[in-house]
């Protein structure tokens, strides 16, 4: 099967590999949509995973074989599946908070990834799709799921504004999950002008380009003075987060979803006095990810505005090299003909 493994810092090949057989409690997966995410392209600068690793995590597709002790599920299923896979015994699973796991696999960083022709994904972490229509935007039920998680972190005022700063994928689901639960005013704060554009088309108040305007002042003059309530830092630059915590109101709440590399430095006199609240949000749990994709399949999340491009296996090498941020959502698609 094509499967596209890295091989080291910014060197990403598509190569031929055995097709992997089921074990006990697995699904082997035909891939036919994986997306290619934010983790995907840092593991590519970085060379970070094992060399001949699989990489991909954000999958659809449909079931080719059954291991051994699975029930419930017939080839020819169309699915997704949870990239996060949770020991289901420690103390964080057995208390919900499964994408805290003490014993966490992920696809596509600890195990063989999904952007290849197959897939093996434990059985308890598949979620039917009801037809191949719903396959491409399944694929975003992984970034979904994390929006989801992100918000579920906040506490959300519906009359208060809340700023995003950040619209690539993770800022616009953020965004599309706070309009589907009534949150009144979303700014979103970002250079590029195709992210901005698709944040209008999604419903933020208002988008502002940091490039060109004073954040602090603008976020001055769209609150009275008040500053923000809730921010979320979804570029993941220490400058952005150090940003993010100045830009709220007293007692407001900054929520970083975002993975950022370096440290960063915050003046925690300033957040101290206006009893800032920053809470991290990482992944999501297994309930958020099928809550995700209920939203997707039922008709109540519409993200085809994300995905900007869908290209071949041959492509992906060329599409990692020249990623711009004008890209929101890139699918590769390994299977094209009609199921
Ligand atoms: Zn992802
Ligand atoms: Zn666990």
């Amino acid at each position: 099967m094509k499967a596209i493994v890295i091989e080291g810092p910014r060197s990403l090949a598509l190569v031929d590999k055995p097709v992997p057989v089921p074990g006990p409690g697995e699904v082997l997966v035909r891939v036919k949509y994986c997306g290619i995410c934010g983790s995907d392209l840092h593991a590519y600068e970085t060379g970070f995973l094992q060399p001949g690793l699989t990489i991909g995590h954000e999958f659809s597709g449909t079931i080719a074989a059954l291991g051994t002790k699975v029930d419930g599920w017939r080839a020819g299923d169309y699915v997704t599946g949870n990239n996060i896979i949770a020991c289901g015994r420690c103390r964080y699973c057995l208390r919900g908070e499964d994408n805290l796991c003490l014993e966490m696999r992920r696809l596509g960083i600890t195990d063989q990834g999904s952007m290849a022709e197959y897939v093996l994904v434990p059985a308890k972490d598949l979620v039917r799709l009801p037809d191949q229509r719903s396959l491409a935007t399944a694929a975003l039920a992984e970034p979904l799921s994390v929006g989801l998680h992100a918000v579920n972190r906040a506490v959300l005022d519906h009359k208060q504004p809340v700023l995003i700063i950040g619209a690539g994928t993770i800022g616009l689901v953020i965004l599309a999950v706070l309009k589907h639960r009534g949150a009144g005013s979303v700014y979103v704060a970002e250079p590029n002008q195709f992210r901005r554009e698709t944040a209008s088309k999604m419903g933020a108040e208002k988008v502002l380009d940091p490039l060109e305007v004073n954040l602090d002042r603008e976020v001055e003059n769209l609150t009275e003075n008040r500053g923000m309530s809730l921010v979320f830092d979804c570029a993941g630059h220490a400058e952005t987060i150090a940003q993010a915590c100045s830009l709220g109101a007293a007692g407001s709440m900054v929520v970083v979803p975002s993975i950022c590399y370096q440290p960063v430095t915050l003046n925690f006199l300033s957040l101290v006095t206006r009893e800032v609240k920053i809470n991290t949000a990482f992944g999501k749990t297994g309930r958020e990810f099928r809550e995700a994709v209920d939203m997707i399949t039922g008709g109540r999340m519409d993200l085809s505005p994300l995905v900007t491009a869908i290209i071949s296996p041959a492509e992906t090498e060329k599409a990692f090299r020249e990623t711009g941020s004008g890209n929101i959502k890139t699918l590769v698609l390994f299977h094209d003909e009609v199921d």
